[in-house]
């Protein structure tokens, strides 16, 4: 039986690194997809921004396009009362009209002198986040670089481990110690032997009856954690 713990020892040694390579397997490209994931909420807010800022110009170009006919109609207004200074009714209608006019491209100019601000404003954040976005691109494909490289070296790495740890299934470990082991490290995250130290179960923490202790410092049968299952050693 020390033959099989001792047999087990040297297989978890291999399972745990093999556990540690492919958590980083998982997590790696979990990382590489949050970090995308960041990027593309950026270039959706930026795209969005800028979106807003040609609907700014549009809307300035509108209020252009009817300040320059307004104007045109105010010239001609103005050549007309020229032409009609015999008629005091007529001329007061056309200064009136004249007036309500200035009034209105007045009214206008400010209105597009407000948007224009507003428009350079938003521009200036667009482009702000597109330098942003720019800077935030060039680290990510260095890290998605880095990625793929600490992919391939622990695939490589796990092939490996995966290739001795086929060799290292001596037939000294019994069947029935065997399958419970391969259980244990399926459930208990890719850990299933604890130390035993002073009474103590060194991945659960629980203190253990001293009968159960001597039981595995025998060490001629598999002796279980009462609180976390697992194969008990001692270090001798
Ligand atoms: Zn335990």
């Amino acid at each position: 039986m020390q033959q099989t713990i001792a047999a087990l020892l040297a297989l978890q040694e291999l399972d745990t690194e093999i556990y540690r390579l492919r958590d980083e397997l998982r997590r790696l490209p979990d990382e590489r997809a949050a970090r995308r994931a960041q990027i593309d909420a950026m270039i959706a807010r930026k795209d969005e921004t800028a979106a807003r800022s040609r609907q700014s110009r549009l809307k300035i170009k509108e209020i252009e396009d009817l300040t320059t006919i307004q104007r045109q109609r105010m010239r001609k207004v103005e050549h007309e009362s020229t032409q009609t200074r015999a008629d005091m009714a007529l001329l007061a209608a056309y200064q009136h009209q004249i007036k309500s006019l200035k009034r209105d491209i007045s009214q206008a100019e400010e209105e597009g002198l407000a948007l224009v601000s507003d428009a350079d404003a938003v521009e200036a954040e667009a482009a702000r986040m597109a330098a942003e976005i720019e800077q935030s691109e060039q680290v990510f494909a260095q890290f998605a670089r880095n990625v793929e490289l600490e992919v391939a070296q622990a695939r490589e790495k796990l092939a490996a481990l995966e290739t001795r740890r086929r060799q290292r299934l001596s037939p000294e470990v019994q069947a029935e110690a065997f399958a419970l082991y391969e259980r244990l490290l399926a459930s208990r995250a890719g850990v299933a032997l604890a130390e035993l130290d002073s009474r103590i179960c060194q991945q659960c923490y629980m203190e253990v009856p001293v009968n159960l202790y001597v039981r595995v410092a025998k060490g001629d049968r598999v002796v279980q954690c009462p609180s976390c299952d697992r194969i008990f050693y001692v270090r001798v």
